[in-house]
């Protein structure tokens, strides 16, 4: 099964390799997979570390910006060395140290409703980690129009939530406009480590999804409110009214976990 593995290789991955749910078929579907990061932030950082430490063969990882003292208490991609780097070049080098068989390509850019679908083409899943409502819109929709699965993850003060979405329900469908009281991490806070949990969940998805183990989130939302210790999941209704998938909806068909 992983002869098409090195011997290094097959030690790297050995705790994967023996998963019935992994093995050597789900190895070789991580390393021939091409996933998209959106923000290399405090989402972004943990997925990243674990997608590229589980031999994701090719990430994406975009971001517009530079690694800043304030980003460390959450965002574990980067160290004090780091600041004032571009959060892309830094990403590349820290996750080609934890695994070298991951090719990283970098896309120090903003994401917007113009660029969105190139950005996107060419990855099978993409990871949403940015924090704010535009962006996510935009991501969105070009991954209704591509047809590819989108993995969203939000973090705030003590709660957070993750769900993926591949084309309907959309994320529209949760969120249709932006909220007016969008609040924004460097306003209220955010507790470090909730951003662990949640770009784990991310990367867990991201990975249940390339191997097709287990019961994906699509169509459902994880809430965790670490305050409480306690999680919930609630499934997202297709929106007749969303104004992205609602009304002339003609996103590929069929598309879902293999
Ligand atoms: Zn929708």
């Amino acid at each position: 099964m992983s002869q098409a593995f090195d011997r290094d290789a097959v030690e790297r991955y050995a705790r994967q390799l023996v998963l019935r749910e992994i093995g050597g078929p789900g190895q070789q579907r991580l390393r021939d997979a091409r996933v998209l990061i959106v923000g290399a932030g405090g989402l972004g950082s943990p997925a990243a570390l674990y997608l590229a430490a589980a031999g994701v063969g090719t990430l994406g990882l975009c971001d517009p910006d530079v690694v800043a003292l304030s980003n460390l208490q959450r965002q574990i991609l980067f160290d004090g060395e780091d600041i004032g780097r571009l959060k892309v070049d830094a990403g590349r080098e820290r996750l080609g140290a934890i695994n070298p068989l991951v090719q990283v390509d970098s896309h120090a850019l903003a994401v917007t409703a113009h660029n969105a679908g190139d950005v996107i083409a060419g990855y099978q899943l993409v990871l949403d980690g940015t924090d704010d409502f535009a962006t996510r819109f935009a991501i969105n929709a070009a991954c209704v129009a591509a047809g590819t699965p989108m993995i969203s993850g939000a973090i705030g003060r003590w709660t957070g939530q993750v769900g993926v979405f591949t084309g309907r329900p959309c994320y529209r469908c949760l969120v249709p406009e932006i909220p007016a009281d969008a609040e924004t991490c460097a306003r209220v806070g955010v507790v470090g480590a909730l951003g662990g949990v949640i770009g784990s969940m991310m990367a867990l998805e991201v990975i249940k999804w390339i191997v097709g183990a287990g019961e994906s989130l699509n169509g459902r939302l994880l809430i965790y409110d670490a305050l409480a210790a306690e999680t919930r999941t609630v499934r997202v209704g297709a929106d007749p009214d969303c104004p992205m998938c609602g009304v002339g909806y003609s996103a590929a068909p069929g598309i879902g976990p293999t």
